[in-house]
């Protein structure tokens, strides 16, 4: 018999959404291994494959998996003024918009954004210190996930790193003894995602700004002002101890670089944010232009800093889910586990994520269901990643927009209905 054409099959799997050359591949494959009913599966997996929208059930605001700060695009096709100053009709600045406006939320001079806060902290290295020395506390020598570590960003800046003190005490007398000519910078990096707790000693900013070098102070996840002025509640609880870019210049660093997706609560981006010609000299080296982000990213992020600036934290997603009220929670918890047979109303715990605040915990509730159902959550129509601990599943509603809460209720009922169809021998439920 003739295979079938694979535009026949190609065709057949139209439903499926997915553009037509993709599906052709799915049905050259199928019919090569001889299985042409395969190409609906094969086809179906090259979809699930892409990126979509999931919905966050671990209770993990800042999930790194999960591309961390939720973001909100609804962007028609339009040409904008990136680089075009509309008062003169000259080229303008990429940093007339977003960094100008996250410069004024932040109290700095002036502000550059690249990529991430990798980039930032490359760029003003090289930028202030390639070629020089760049002193660092043993206890500051950081790793964060993915692979960024300070000694290993230092060599690719070119600048020398100097380490002083101790893994677990550092004191100003240490930092002067390595000063000398050649030391461009004093680097301060947040230890974001670990804590050096016990006999402990290190030195503040307004002490190391004293020392002659400019500061550089990677506080890492762009908490822009311990005051947080765009909650109407003010600081939460959970936040303390967290360095904030405002407070970090106003103490004495010349420099802050942080993330865009921390909590910032903006896209994936890096921001070098504090004095001008510090600034200048970061957007006058080469890595800049390499470095620098998209029109996409800094559309978003502008919309992120005219939020600070205008006080609406609500409109900022990280912190509208980061300080929902337990109650309200509790309040949707209830309708959802109404409608989930099984279903249970459950107190949890979220943590902001993202490489921050470790150990930190904020009071939420969720719907739980006994056993794990992990795998067929993640199979749902919108995918729902949730946690499975202690022999049941739990879907945390903190970082669930309260839109997805239909969607959410569903995914749990079929997993639900599933699960005891499965467990218990035969009997129609
Ligand atoms: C997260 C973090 C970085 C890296 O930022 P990315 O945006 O992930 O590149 C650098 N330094 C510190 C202290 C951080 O917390």
């Amino acid at each position: 018999m003739r295979p079938p054409s694979v535009d026949a099959v190609a065709r057949s799997l139209s439903d499926l959404g997915l553009p037509h050359p993709l599906l052709v591949d799915a049905a050259r494959e199928a019919i090569a291994a001889g299985d042409p009913d395969s190409a609906r599966q094969r086809a179906t997996m090259v979809a699930r494959a892409l990126l979509r929208p999931v919905i966050n059930a671990t209770g993990v605001l800042l999930h790194t998996n999960l591309g961390r700060a939720p973001l909100e695009v609804h962007h028609p096709a339009r040409y904008t003024n990136l680089e075009l100053d509309l008062a003169t009709g000259r080229r303008g600045s990429r940093s007339a918009h977003a960094a100008a406006l996250l410069a004024r939320a932040a109290g700095a001079e002036a502000a550059l954004v690249v990529n991430n806060g990798a980039g930032a902290v490359l760029l003003a290295l090289a930028a202030l210190a390639a070629g020089r020395s760049v002193v660092v506390s043993r206890g500051e020598l950081v790793e964060i996930g993915g692979g960024f570590r300070i000694p290993e960003v230092m060599a690719g800046s070119g600048a020398r790193l100097v380490e002083v003190g101790t893994t677990n005490r550092t004191r100003l007398g240490d930092y002067r003894a390595a000063l000398d000519d050649d030391v461009a910078v004093v680097l301060k990096v947040h230890q974001s995602n670990y804590r050096i707790v016990g006999f402990t000693e290190d030195v503040g900013l307004a002490a190391l700004a004293g020392l002659g070098p400019p500061v550089v102070y990677d506080i890492g996840s762009g908490l822009l002002d311990e005051a947080t002025p765009w909650l109407t509640g003010g600081p939460p609880r959970w936040l303390a101890g967290e360095p904030a870019a405002r407070q970090s210049l106003e103490r004495g660093a010349a420099l802050v670089t942080f993330s865009g997706d921390k909590l910032l609560g903006g896209p994936q981006a890096g921001v070098i944010a504090g004095r001008s010609d510090l600034v200048a000299a970061c957007a006058r080296h080469p890595l800049a232009r390499a470095l620098r982000p998209g029109p996409l990213v800094l559309a978003a992020l502008q919309e992120t800093a005219l939020a600070y600036l205008d006080r609406r934290g609500e409109d900022i997603p990280f912190w509208r889910m980061a300080t929902t009220p337990p109650a309200e929670l509790r309040r949707r918890a209830e309708r959802l586990a109404a409608a989930v047979p099984g279903g249970e109303v459950v107190d949890c715990a979220s943590t902001p994520g993202g490489g921050s605040l470790p150990g930190l915990e904020i009071p939420s509730v969720g719907v739980a269901l006994a056993g794990d159902h992990a795998a067929a959550l993640r199979q749902a129509p919108v995918p729902v990643i949730a946690r499975v601990s202690d022999g049941r599943t739990v879907a945390d509603l903190r970082a669930v927009d309260p839109a997805d809460d239909a969607a959410l209720g569903q995914a749990l009922a079929a997993a639900a209905a599933h699960g005891r169809g499965s467990g218990d021998s035969g009997s129609a439920g």
